[in-house]
């Protein structure tokens, strides 16, 4: 466990927002630490990224690697760990993480939206051992093998196209009695003979020994219940924020994002939020990097405020 000095800034998440943030902050020379899981944030599952003004080469990961860059350039500090609880005590934040405890002046949260899970049994036991939660695949990988897509939008219905090319059968199962994803791609995949729909159908249960090995679905529209051989399930059923580790401090809109003012002000004082965590209509790279840019300035007037706080200056 470590143990950190009370630090100006903590930025929690590393995605666009946080590294955008932890440029501004240290150009303002605040003492920045980024605690994040990973470095990249939903930009590491993109393969293309063709909307970041001035940027061509159009590589999620090459992106993330130039915000990356130039955030330690300037000095960022990082530790990846998983923040599990923000507390605020008389003037400053303690940071509960999986890596230890921290503390700040002011906090940036940026936790963007993690993938949604199913919440059934078998599914955490065989996370990464059958049952996949990123948007990459590798079609090698499925060659030969049954697969099992879960979700309605675009995303499940690619990725069942994708992985017909090398998987022995494609189930694509979803909750609903028809698909949200675009005609187009459903007529092709209509026509492709390893590809079997199950609609109105849920995945109860998954089984297996040291890896996935079989699920569990019903037809909720029939009440049948069978249990079907798979080797790999990709859930493609949204993303959420998760806040658990926030929410008693925030207040939140009725979808459960945090709600800010232009400035990234939350409505706990010192503690801001950028990105797709807060109540932004808009899930967009360059609009979580903006919001981590004015949210990092807002922090650095509200730490330069504080009595008894030296003036930073560039
Ligand atoms: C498949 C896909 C394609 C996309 N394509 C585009 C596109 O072409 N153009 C575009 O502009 N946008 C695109 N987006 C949207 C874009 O990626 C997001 O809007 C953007 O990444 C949001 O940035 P963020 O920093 O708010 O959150 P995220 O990118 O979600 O980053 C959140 C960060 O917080 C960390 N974190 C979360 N919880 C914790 C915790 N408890 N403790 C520590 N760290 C934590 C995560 O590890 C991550 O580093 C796409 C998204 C996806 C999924």
């Amino acid at each position: 466990m470590i143990f950190l000095a009370l630090h100006d800034l903590i930025i929690v998440g590393g995605g666009p927002a946080g590294l955008a943030a932890a440029v501004y902050a240290r150009k303002r020379l605040l003492d920045t630490l980024v605690l994040t899981m990973d470095i990249g944030g939903q930009i590491l599952q993109t393969e293309k990224i063709d909307n970041y003004p001035g940027y061509l080469e159009k590589s999620g990961m090459g992106l993330v690697a130039a915000f990356e860059v130039q955030a330690k350039e300037y000095g960022a500090e990082f530790v990846i760990a998983e923040v599990t609880r923000i507390e605020k005590g008389e003037g400053n934040f303690k940071i509960h993480s999986s890596a230890g405890d921290f503390e700040s002046k002011a906090v940036i949260v940026t936790g963007g939206r993690q993938p949604r899970r199913l919440c059934v049994p078998g599914e955490d036991r065989f996370l990464g051992r059958g049952v996949s939660l990123s948007l990459k695949c590798d079609a090698g990988k499925v060659r030969g093998k049954a697969v099992a897509v879960v979700g309605g939008g675009n995303t499940a219905l690619q990725r069942a196209e994708f992985l017909s090319g090398s998987a022995a059968k494609v189930y694509l199962i979803h909750r609903r009695d028809s698909f949200r994803g675009d005609e187009l791609t459903l007529m092709r995949l209509r026509s492709i003979p390893n590809v079997e729909f199950l609609l109105n159908t849920v995945i109860t249960e998954m089984k297996g020994g040291s890896a996935l090995e079989s699920v569990v679905v019903k037809n909720t529209a029939t009440g049948q219940v069978m249990e079907m051989r798979v080797d790999e399930v990709f859930l493609d059923i949204g993303r959420d924020v998760k806040l658990d580790y926030v929410k008693h401090l925030v207040a939140t809109d009725p979808s459960g994002k945090i709600i800010t003012d232009k400035f990234g002000r939350t409505s706990c004082e010192g503690l801001f939020a950028a990105g797709d965590i807060t109540d932004t209509p808009y899930a967009q790279v360059i609009i979580a990097a903006g919001q981590g840019a004015a949210a990092a300035l807002t922090a650095y007037g509200y730490i330069k405020k504080r009595p008894g706080e030296i003036s930073y200056s560039c």
